[in-house]
């Protein structure tokens, strides 16, 4: 499991399932009780809930 709580502004996340454009990786933009995700891709922005990201996420790329 991936401790959430050291998810960052400007952390890069990624999930284990792929963005419909290929993409797993995730610039984060918000915290809270939703997440503000940028793709880093094709950069589509996506509000997701806190819960998501918990059972989504498969690792943290990049601590900031
Ligand atoms: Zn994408």
């Amino acid at each position: 499991m991936v401790d959430i709580t050291e998810v960052k502004l400007g952390s890069i996340i990624e999930f284990k399932k792929p963005h419909p454009c290929g993409g797993k990786q995730w610039n984060v933009l918000r915290t809270g009780i939703d997440f503000k995700l940028e793709c880093v891709t094709c950069k589509r922005i996506i509000i997701i809930s806190r819960l998501d990201v918990t059972k989504r996420i498969k690792k943290i790329i990049e601590e900031k």
